[in-house]
């Protein structure tokens, strides 16, 4: 229920709207209660002459004793009414008014309508801002989340939260409030009716109560666990849909779209089977519900129709304008059953949202962090440690000391898995040391303001990711204030210009979802541009593994070494031949730098680096 009351706290943004709706939804009651008690002077105009020039609807002494509990004043005011109103309606014939009648029962329809269509609108609109604002809030979230969390949670996961479960979310968020609001103001109206009419005859309407109430709340508890798992299967479809187009190639390669379709197919049978299930219970309610109303709709009939029958207790109208009321509330009951299975089902949903909401990014600026407003000389790794936080005792990094000078290139190289890119993903805090610091200026960096720190950061990764827009969106990535001359500055430097402009569009080509329309080393030249327009003092470069072909390689190489000049740069190399001319190079082995030094020194001093130099050499 804490997660409901939260989902429905969103609401409190848009009151004006829900306001809105309440009135609407107060008008739209009424005249619904008022379509039914029209009825009874319908019936007596049509069926009892006599009543004609009587009072209708309850009143008259006939079944004064019925409604006895009401206190006094409520009956003048209901008596007064009713004469009044009947005053009207048989002012003249019966025609004249059954004619009366009819008018005003089309016009309590019109209204009723009216307000009922604004009602839904106004709800509406309150029910999708909250969804909009969920949804804004959860993906708000996934920047604050720690990168770690994108490694062991599964990105279809997350996915499926920030789409499938936002909407589940909605498709209850909205009932519920049209059914919390509506539903009972229509209950207390055709109650109030019933009641006016014969408060025995209700008394006897309402012992089904306890009965729904209770069975109803054991199918709310069994659809919260279904639902549950049902979303949690929507999650893992999207992981296999996700994981199967980023890995299309190599499910083609290796031949295995039969083996993929078998796994969703899995999947989807498990969707499948956990939606039968939820759909048994939930469709139990509703005929569980209508069967104990029935039950003792007959009891009624039988007891009320024998008080017709036997001493006129009731008038025959009334009676049946009674029946009318009651059964106008089967309705709105059983809606409301219906509203306790749907707050457990987004209740369900609302949790694993706010499962990501409440995740507390473990990487944040301390209280008084320091801004930084300038790199001034070096960046110092002191006894430098790490393990991931997932796998504590596994030490990735250990006694890692070494420094980078302003305007030093220094190289990290060495094999698969020693740390190298555990080692440059410290340095903008993906991750924080877990012993020793990392000096920027000679401040330790967790001290500093991350996103200042950030700013002095350019990254051009090894999967050089492009987004899914214009080649000079790609380049200007999230900023609007360079000129049409500096990104062209950038592409011609990063070897990127001839290609672009012998695109279609030039620079206002589209590039198609993960640049599957660029070969490799274009999408590292634009990678290398976006990070030349971005200028920043120290450069992370990952060198892509994958092979380029000469021509390329050469175009890149250039590129490269014209982003590296003046500049200080940490590269992780796979290629050697590009790193000869760097300052340092640190060869990492076992997340211990085992050598370091120059080019020639470290071929002077042979070991790892010399066996890794020649080995490369002898490929070539
Ligand atoms: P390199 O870049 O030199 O190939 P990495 O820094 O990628 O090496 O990996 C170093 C070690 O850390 C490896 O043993 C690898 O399995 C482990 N590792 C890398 N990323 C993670 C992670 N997110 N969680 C746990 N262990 C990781």
């Amino acid at each position: 229920m804490n997660t409901y009351y939260r989902l429905l706290r969103y609401s409190s943004k848009y009151w004006k709207y829900l306001s809105l709706s309440i009135v609407c939804t107060i008008i739209f009651a009424l005249l619904n209660g008022a379509s039914v008690y029209l009825s009874i002077p319908l019936l007596d105009t049509l069926f009892n002459s006599g009543a004609a020039t009587t009072s209708a609807a309850g009143a008259g002494t006939v079944n004064e004793v019925s409604t006895s509990i009401l206190p006094d004043f409520i009956l003048d005011i209901k008596e007064g009414f009713s004469n009044s109103f009947n005053d009207f309606i048989f002012a003249g014939g019966k025609t004249e008014a059954l004619f009366r009648i009819c008018i005003i029962i089309f016009a309590a329809f019109i209204l009723k309508n009216i307000a009922g269509y604004f009602q839904a609108y106004f709800l509406n609109y309150v029910e999708q801002g909250i969804v909009r604002d969920l949804r804004d809030a959860a993906y708000e979230q996934l920047h604050k989340l720690p990168i770690s969390y994108f490694k062991s949670e599964r990105v279809g996961n997350l996915i499926s939260i920030i789409v499938n479960d936002v909407t589940a979310v909605q498709n209850s968020v909205s009932a519920t409030f049209l059914n919390l609001i509506r539903e009972p103001l229509s209950i207390i109206v055709f109650l109030g009716i019933a009641i006016s009419i014969s408060w025995e005859l209700t008394l006897i309407s309402l012992v089904t109560l306890p009965f729904s109430a209770g069975i109803i709340s054991w199918i709310g508890i069994k659809l919260r666990k279904y639902s549950q798992r049902i979303q949690e299967k929507i999650a893992d479809i999207t992981s296999v849909i996700q994981e199967t187009i980023s890995g299309v190639k190599i499910v083609k390669a290796f031949g295995t779209e039969n083996y993929e379709n078998n796994k969703f197919k899995k999947e989807t049978g498990g969707y499948f089977r956990m939606v039968l299930k939820i759909t048994r219970v939930r469709n139990l309610s509703s005929p569980i519900t209508e069967i104990l109303s029935v039950g003792v709709g007959v009891v009624i009939i039988y007891y009320g129709g024998t008080m017709v029958l036997n001493n006129n207790e009731i008038k025959a109208s009334e009676f049946l304008g009674f029946l009318f009321a009651i059964f106008q509330l089967l309705p709105p009951i059983k809606e409301l059953s219906g509203v306790n299975n749907r707050i457990q089902e987004s209740s369900a949903a609302g949790d694993r949202i706010f499962e990501i909401i409440d995740t507390q990014p473990d990487i944040v600026n301390k209280e008084n962090a320091i801004p930084v407003t300038e790199f001034k000389s070096e960046v110092v790794f002191e006894k430098v440690g790490f393990a991931y936080p997932d796998e504590p005792g596994e030490k990735v990094l250990e006694n890692i000391n070494f420094s980078v000078n302003k305007g030093e290139v220094v190289a990290l190289v060495g094999p698969s898995g020693g740390g190298k890119s555990t080692l440059v993903d410290l340095l903008p805090r993906f991750y924080d040391v877990t012993s020793g610091a990392i000096k920027f200026d000679g401040t330790d960096i967790r001290d500093l303001k991350i996103e200042d720190l950030r700013k002095f950061i350019g990254i051009v990764t090894q999967e050089t990711i492009l987004f899914n827009d214009s080649i000079k969106n790609n380049i200007c990535y999230g900023s609007t204030n360079f000129s049409e001359e500096k990104i062209v500055e950038a592409a011609k430097i990063a070897n990127a210009h001839n290609f672009i402009v012998e695109m279609p569009n030039g620079y206002d080509t589209e590039i198609g979802e993960r640049g599957v329309k660029l070969s490799g080393g274009q999408r590292q030249r634009l990678a290398i541009a976006r990070a030349l327009l971005k200028n920043p003092e120290i450069m992370i470069f990952d060198e892509a593994t994958s092979a380029l072909d000469n021509e390329s390689e050469k175009l890149v190489q250039e590129a490269l070494d014209r982003l590296m000049k003046s500049r200080t740069v940490v590269v992780i190399a796979h290629r050697l031949s590009t790193i000869k001319n760097a300052d340092k190079i640190l060869v990492l082995q076992d997340g211990n730098i085992i050598q370091s030094g120059s080019h020639d020194s470290l071929l002077e001093q042979g070991g790892l680096y010399k066996k890794l130099y020649e080995m490369q050499f002898r490929d070539k």
